[in-house]
């Protein structure tokens, strides 16, 4: 029987509606669903039983089954449910809607400060597992997903081991992994040190954040594992001392010198406080645009393609998305031609209609409302990234007080007096690059 057969006019068990298909891991496809009874989003993971069976994954799957359940983190996908049929196994998955890192990463290295920001995530949720005997052995790229708000959230246990599957020697004997993240102790099959594993991978996973390739790569396997046998790799000119050092400790062939995390936690590069904000705009702005250069200061930050497409429906970006993430109503988003000088006075113009306090910089504004309202004072953060110097793209948010009173402002007085200057693709051509 097939999923779909099993899951009745697409309704699986009366509970979850079926819906497109996310992707595919070794064992297991990905689709949306939606839990009937609440409304929300969810990964469904949908794995074969007897392919399972056939290649004896039952007990890994089963090890999925109660890793998963144990870890609840920010940075992990959480599992909310696991259903059977005959031929299926069901794990309702926490959604996470803003795709791979990895995806991130092809498209460009990241800057020293986004890449901090993700690798302190990563190290959060393996700091985590670890304190708990969970070591995920399959760290890699492909394995960290991003939500809307940018939170990276590591995903695939079916490769985990729990501490009671240690030997009694304490170490682990499955050699696993993917080749270019995994450790010279795993290659070397003489049992290893989960923890140590885990944290060389996370040690390719920085390299590769910041240089936008992998540190130990080859045409063929040999030559690689040579190479990861030695920890023989070069840093690019463009790490600065301090990441150098990290990741030189981390990749340590040496299990026994390699660097711990308490002692990553401690080192002067992961605790440089990350400048990132948890904005999924200001996220996209992470790309290094070539050396020492990143548009960062006081001038509106610049965006990508994605924003002006998603901006092409006016001013909300919810038809695009509908089905693929939550759709934050508390923001206001969209582009303009018009300065932003010009945007700024306007928003001026209407904070003064209503006596709000106004502070300003070049490309943000923030408004506060005189009066406490049901929820205390309401305030309003308005942040303009520049696409191309000629279009901008202008985020509303709420940041304090209620949101039925930051509604009924936003569609009463601020999207009226805005209303001109919206850029959409009917009324307007696109800037030129
Ligand atoms: P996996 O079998 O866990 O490797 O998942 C295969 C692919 O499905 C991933 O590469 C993602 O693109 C997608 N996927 C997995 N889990 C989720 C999730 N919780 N939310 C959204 N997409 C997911």
């Amino acid at each position: 029987m097939t999923m779909r057969s099993e899951a009745k006019c697409g309704v699986l068990r009366g509970k979850y509606e079926l819906g497109r298909f996310l992707g595919h891991g070794t064992f297991a496809k990905v689709y949306h669903a939606r839990n009937l009874a609440t409304g929300d989003s969810v990964a469904m993971k949908v794995v074969g039983k007897e392919k399972v069976i056939r290649v004896g994954m039952m007990e890994q799957v089963k090890r999925e089954i109660s890793i998963m359940k144990m870890m609840k983190h920010l940075n992990i996908v959480e599992l909310y449910e696991v259903m059977a049929s005959k031929t299926n196994i069901y794990f309702a998955m926490e959604l996470v809607c803003g795709g791979e890192l990895f995806a991130k990463v092809t498209k460009g290295r990241l800057l020293e400060d986004p890449a901090r920001h993700y690798f302190q995530q990563l190290i959060s949720a393996v700091d985590f597992c670890h304190s708990r005997g969970v070591y995920h052995r399959d760290l890699k790229l492909e394995n960290l997903l991003l939500d809307e708000d940018g939170n990276l959230k590591v995903t695939d246990f079916g490769l985990s081991a729990l501490s009671d599957h240690l030997r009694q020697d304490g170490l682990l004997h499955t050699t696993c992994g993917t080749p270019a993240y995994v450790a010279p102790d795993v290659i070397g099959k003489k049992g290893y040190d989960g923890a140590k594993a885990d944290i060389w991978s996370c040690g390719v996973i920085l390299y590769v954040l910041l240089a936008g390739y992998l540190p130990f790569q080859e045409d063929n396997i040999v030559a690689m594992y040579r190479k990861i046998y030695r920890g023989d790799f070069k840093c690019p000119p463009w790490f600065s001392p301090e990441s150098r050092k990290l990741i030189t400790k981390m990749l340590d062939p040496n299990p026994n010198t390699r660097i711990s995390i308490a002692k990553i936690l401690n080192s002067s590069w992961f605790k440089k406080k990350s400048t990132v904000r948890q904005s999924k705009s200001k996220l996209e702005q992470e790309f290094a645009l070539g050396d020492g250069v990143n548009g960062k200061g006081n001038e509106p930050e610049t965006l990508n393609a994605f924003h002006i497409i998603s901006l092409s429906e006016g001013f909300d970006l919810s038809p695009l998305f509908e089905n693929t993430k939550k759709i934050d109503k508390e923001e206001l988003r969209f582009g303009t031609m018009t300065p932003a000088s010009s945007v700024i006075s306007k928003i001026e113009e209407v904070a003064k209609t209503r006596n709000f306090s106004v502070k300003k910089s070049d490309s943000c504004v923030r408004l506060q409302g005189q009066e406490s309202g049901r929820k205390g004072k309401l305030g309003i953060a308005v942040d303009i990234f520049a696409v191309v110097a000629s279009f901008l793209v202008v985020e509303v948010k709420k940041y304090s007080g209620d949101t039925l009173e930051y509604n009924q402002f936003c569609s009463k007085e601020l999207r009226p007096a805005l209303k001109n200057i919206v850029w959409t693709t009917t009324g307007n051509s696109m800037p030129e690059c």
